[in-house]
């Protein structure tokens, strides 16, 4: 746990792995890509929680001010 939530982090799964990691959103694409193409030949193995992909959408489109209906 910690308290830093200047950057919110977004789990990712790989099932092949059997590893859930959090990301920081800044890094996941990076981190995804480089995860898949070190470890699977490129596949797009790794990816976000789709438990969470939904809250994420939410989440980007708050950043990027989308939700900003005016
Ligand atoms: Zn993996």
């Amino acid at each position: 746990m910690t308290n830093d939530d200047s950057e919110p982090r977004v789990p990712v799964v790989c099932p092949e792995c059997e590893t859930t990691s959090r990301i920081e959103l800044s890094e996941l694409a990076d981190s995804i890509a480089r995860h898949n193409e070190q470890l699977h030949d490129g596949e797009q193995v790794a990816e976000v929680d789709p438990e969470v992909a939904d809250e994420l959408a939410n989440l980007v489109a708050d950043e990027l001010g989308l939700l900003d209906d005016a």
